[in-house]
């Protein structure tokens, strides 16, 4: 079995699935300034999945409508296309009816498809968690891990979202025709049966990833120890969103989903193809930026760039922050050499946030090395001195196999908490989801083997 499909499941129903790998040198991940380059040069739109075949999904509305006129048709088809790519999610050509039949069939002849991700394996849980291996049509196999968590896991308590009129969850839009493509509907059980939940509003969390992979080796994650194997086009991107959206038929403007971007990668280090996937969200699906979150692992240039992002597409901000001062930091993110807590902290300080926003600031608690009580204290102190509106996530470490790091007891994980609250910073536990469904971190590659 392929490495690749061995690892891509190791991150949580608590977004993040991942495990420390004793083994790996905390080395500073080799050349970041080539990564940076690296995301840089294919940046374009959907570039991957549309330079090696005839893949509409990705495209926006604007680049659909150039596609069409390049076709010898009017402008205007591109917009009924994205309408049929983004908003009644169809995933053939064949069934876009909005196009007519001899169109469609002229497309396909010339090698066009619509060429979205596909769930192709989904794990229940109990709790309604799923998690799903998400098939990129990028002709490699590749899959990638997208959970999907009913009433959430807490992430977005007190970031402001919750504030929110559920009609700023995106633009009023038609309701949607969740359409099956023949991978979902042939290895679901009873598709109809999910496409009923929820009818009378849903509330969820979708976690979302942005590589396969991740180049940044903190020591804790098991996603680093698959490497960096290939940056997700902005289609792969957008298309774990309107994949799952069709499975469960969400609507719009209705149903309030947070899309978190917390699965596998590094998403500043895939800036271009993230943005594109965040604008395709907004303007074609119709979702909000401030019902997204991009959790990063302090990439300073990423967080510089989003700063200066128009608001109407900016996606709210975590920061990894996993430790209280640099020395521990960099010990377990050793990329914190690079860019040392008060450097993304100042990157930060470049945000105009809206009203109401937090900064969130994630903290895994690695017992003993991260968790104690000190700690707290010392993390309380760094984030009164930054100034910032914050909120602090606080995610017990999901163990793994081979990994030294522990997990601290409940009690040292609310004692924690409560130093935190004492001090005035919010603090909100992540709810553990899915663990029946080794969608926790580590567990999915027991599932994989067997
Ligand atoms: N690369 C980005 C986003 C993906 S990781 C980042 O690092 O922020 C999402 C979150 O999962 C991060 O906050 C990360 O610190 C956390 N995480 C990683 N491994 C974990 C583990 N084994 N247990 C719990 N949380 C983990
Ligand atoms: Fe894991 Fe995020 Fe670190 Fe990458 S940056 S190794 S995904 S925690």
């Amino acid at each position: 079995m392929r490495l690749a499909r061995l690892l891509h499941g190791f991150f949580a129903g608590e977004c993040c699935a991942k495990v420390k790998c004793s083994m790996l040198t905390p080395a500073v991940s080799e050349d970041l300034t080539q990564l940076v380059r690296l995301e840089a040069s294919d940046s374009a739109c959907g570039s991957q999945a549309s330079s090696d075949s005839r893949r509409l999904f990705g495209l926006d509305a604007e680049a659909l409508a150039a596609r069409m006129v390049a076709a010898g048709e009017p402008a205007w088809r591109g917009r009924q296309l994205a309408e049929a790519l983004y908003r009644q999610r169809i995933a053939e050509l064949s069934e876009i009816t909005t196009l007519p039949k001899s169109l469609r069939q002229r497309l396909t002849a010339e090698g066009w498809q619509v060429g979205r991700p596909a769930i192709a394996q989904v794990f229940q849980s109990v709790d309604g968690t799923e998690r799903y291996l998400v098939e990129c049509p990028g002709g490699d196999g590749l899959t990638v891990e997208t959970v999907w968590m009913p009433e959430g896991d807490d992430g977005e308590t007190g970031d402001g979202s919750n504030a929110e009129s559920p009609q700023s969850l995106g633009a009023p839009g038609p309701s949607h025709l969740g359409t099956w493509d023949s991978k979902e509907s042939n290895r679901e059980s009873d598709p109809e049966e999910v496409r009923g939940v929820g009818k009378t509003g849903q509330r969820a969390t979708l976690c979302i990833s942005s590589q396969v992979g991740c180049a940044v080796n903190c020591q804790f994650c098991l996603t680093a120890k698959l490497g960096f194997q290939r940056n997700l086009t902005a289609g792969e991107i957008a298309g774990q969103v309107i994949a799952v959206f069709s499975r469960h038929a969400v609507e719009v403007g209705r149903d309030r989903v947070n899309l978190v971007f917390m699965g596998m990668g590094e998403p500043f280090l895939n800036y271009d193809n993230f943005m594109a996937a965040v604008r395709l969200l907004v303007r074609e699906v119709g979702l909000s930026p401030q019902r997204m979150t991009v959790s990063t692992s302090g990439i300073v240039p990423g967080i510089e760039r989003i700063a200066h992002e128009p608001p109407e597409f900016r996606p709210k901000l975590a920061i990894s922050l996993n430790a209280p001062n640099d020395q521990i930091r960099s010990e377990i993110m050793p990329i914190n050499r690079k860019w040392p807590i008060q450097s993304v902290i100042d990157a930060v300080r470049q945000i105009k946030l809206r009203p109401r926003e937090r900064i969130t600031f994630e903290y895994v608690l690695l017992d003993s090395v991260t968790s104690r009580p000190e700690h707290a204290a010392e993390v309380a102190r760094l984030l009164r001195r930054t100034g910032l509106p914050a909120k602090v996530n606080l995610i017990a470490w999901n163990p793994g196999p081979g990994i030294n790091y522990s997990t601290p007891q409940p009690e040292a994980v609310e004692a924690f908490r409560k130093v935190l609250i004492d001090a005035g910073i919010p603090a909100y536990l992540r709810k553990p989801r899915g663990r029946d469904i080794y969608a926790a971190c580590g567990q999915l590659k027991r599932t994989v083997e067997g």
